[in-house]
């Protein structure tokens, strides 16, 4: 479905050059949940900018359904961390989520109306179609962003770090929110977050970046029960385990030591 090969982007700035990534390589396979996990500055939203064609690559390339990614196009929709700043204040709740869908020209008024009335429903929001977003809580204006992507029916959804700036309850109120909708709905997710325990939690597969030169330090699967739960999931030792694995990953990256021991303590 989605192909990440050989990524590298330099940043090219008044005499200053930033190597945000270095080579990243990876795919997401149809109706997989990905996580990926890596520390701040990393490069985890270039990484997210050039997979959904905001940004252009300085080497390496990304390809969806086989064809290339060369810019921004149909078929991808990104949740950004900045839920103040993605919505449009003097646009009702349910115009922000019906404005992508406008695009598509041939797509009837009513069929619209109908896909946003089943996307607020399905993040909860059934009641709020008429609100405006800063009528709403934090949390509540990151589901209408989820919403909006959802009405879109993208082939891949690309998430960058999307609760990392709303409390913990609601964090993990929308980690299950979106784990549901992924189960329900064979979505394709790519899940940006700097938190380990959430890539885990929520991730089939957590790729682990290093800090820079950014690449992809290891893929590690998540072999816990689809049906997750925020007590049992979290207190299971399956889930001690990788969460120490990824932080034990991350920890080598960070110190540069480039050490490639593999499942300590397994
Ligand atoms: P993350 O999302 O993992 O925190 P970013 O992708 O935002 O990381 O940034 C990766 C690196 O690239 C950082 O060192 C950052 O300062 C740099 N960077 C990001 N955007 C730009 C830009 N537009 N121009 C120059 N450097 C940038
Ligand atoms: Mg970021």
């Amino acid at each position: 479905m989605l192909e990440v090969k050989g990524l590298r982007k330099v940043y090219e700035g008044a005499g200053r050059q930033v190597e945000a990534l270095r080579d990243l390589t990876f795919r997401v396979a149809e109706g997989e949940l990905v996580c990926v996990v890596g520390p701040s500055g990393c490069g985890k939203t270039t990484l997210l900018k050039c997979v959904a064609g905001l940004l252009r690559p300085t080497e390496g390339a990304v390809t969806l359904g086989g064809s290339a990614v060369a810019g921004p196009r149909p078929g991808l929709a990104v949740v950004f961390q900045e839920y103040g700043r993605s919505l449009f204040p003097w646009m009702r709740v349910a115009e922000n989520i019906e404005l992508p869908l406008r695009q598509r020209k041939s797509m009837p008024r009513a069929a619209r109306r109908e896909r946003v009335a089943d996307a607020l429903e399905a993040v909860g929001l059934g009641d709020a179609a008429r609100a405006y977003p800063w009528e709403l809580s934090g949390g509540m204006q990151q589901r209408v962003a989820i919403a909006r992507a959802l009405a879109y029916e993208p082939e891949v959804l690309l998430m960058d770090e999307p609760f990392a700036a709303v409390d913990a309850q609601t964090r993990a109120d929308l980690e299950d929110l979106v784990r549901g909708l992924w189960r329900q709905r064979g979505m394709t997710v790519l899940f940006v977050t700097h938190d380990i325990d959430e890539a885990v939690y929520l991730g089939e597969r957590v790729l682990v970046l290093s800090s820079s030169p950014t690449v992809v330090r290891e893929e590690v699967a998540v072999e816990l029960p689809q049906l997750r739960d925020q007590l049992t999931t979290r207190a299971d030792e399956r889930f001690v385990g990788l969460r120490s694995r990824v932080l034990g990953l991350i920890r080598d990256g960070a110190t540069g030591s480039g050490r490639t021991d593999r499942r300590p303590g397994v």
